[in-house]
């Protein structure tokens, strides 16, 4: 306990002679920020689209494959922009807490704005293949869906919504070709535990949308109540 606050008074001492820089422009973070600074942070590109404001709409890239409640994407996600530069952060330099930060802020978006709370009993992540989680470590959308979690005071787990070896190739298969392989790819590993639940289920960036697919239809064969989607980022 002394050795941590010895360890911690220190490491206040070094913030201030070498404060954290933000992580978009290399400025120091005032004491009350954390990663990315308030000039930074307005300057994000967020959709609205909760709030009714998008330019995306996430909803047909599902229309006639699965039922979706909601898809909400909170940052746009443009080549070189500002958006591009944090997923990377989260995705490639081992920057976990980029995501906790991106699902706290939003989450609490939507609590204030749309009570996205009342609507949700279970928030899960999609699962990374095997190989590339013991690749990176971690698991970007889990770290997302803990933020989420955090600011929306909504459980959230890594258990179970799992992903096994398969890839999911889509191409030159029929419809139902095209199920089959993608109910092999995920599984629920208490269906107990998500029946009669409304799930929400979160990924870092919405680009085809066909894992997102496969994660909701193996989520809706264990009889959730239903499923909604938040991405941190998606494209125009
Ligand atoms: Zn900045």
């Amino acid at each position: 306990m002394i050795g941590k606050l010895i360890v911690s008074g220190f490491q206040d001492l070094l913030n201030l002679f070498y404060p954290n820089p933000c992580l978009l422009c290399q400025d120091s973070l005032q004491q009350s920020e954390e990663i990315i600074c308030t000039a930074c942070r307005l300057q994000l590109p967020e959709t609205g689209q909760h709030r009714g404001e998008a330019l995306i709409d996430g909803q047909t890239k599902f229309a006639g494959k699965v039922p979706v409640e909601f898809v909400y994407a909170y940052l746009y996600f443009t080549k070189r922009g500002k958006t591009q530069r944090l997923i990377h952060a989260l995705k490639y330099r081992g920057n976990k807490e980029v995501g906790n930060l991106l699902g706290r802020w939003y989450g609490n978006q939507l609590k204030t704005d749309i009570h996205l709370n009342d609507h949700i009993d279970l928030i899960v992540g999609v699962p990374l293949h095997p190989a590339k989680l013991r690749q990176r470590g971690y698991n970007q959308s889990d770290w997302i869906a803990q933020g989420l979690s955090q600011a929306l005071d909504i459980p959230w787990s890594d258990r179970i919504l799992t992903r096994n070896r398969n890839t999911i190739s889509q191409t030159g298969k029929d419809r139902m070709g095209r199920w089959e392989n993608v109910s092999n790819v995920f599984q629920i590993s208490d269906p107990d535990l998500v029946t009669n639940k409304r799930i929400l289920l979160v990924d870092d960036v919405l680009t085809t949308g066909a894992t997102l697919e496969a994660c909701t239809a193996a989520l809706l064969a264990s009889n959730s109540q239903s499923v909604g989607i938040i991405t941190a980022a998606a494209t125009r």
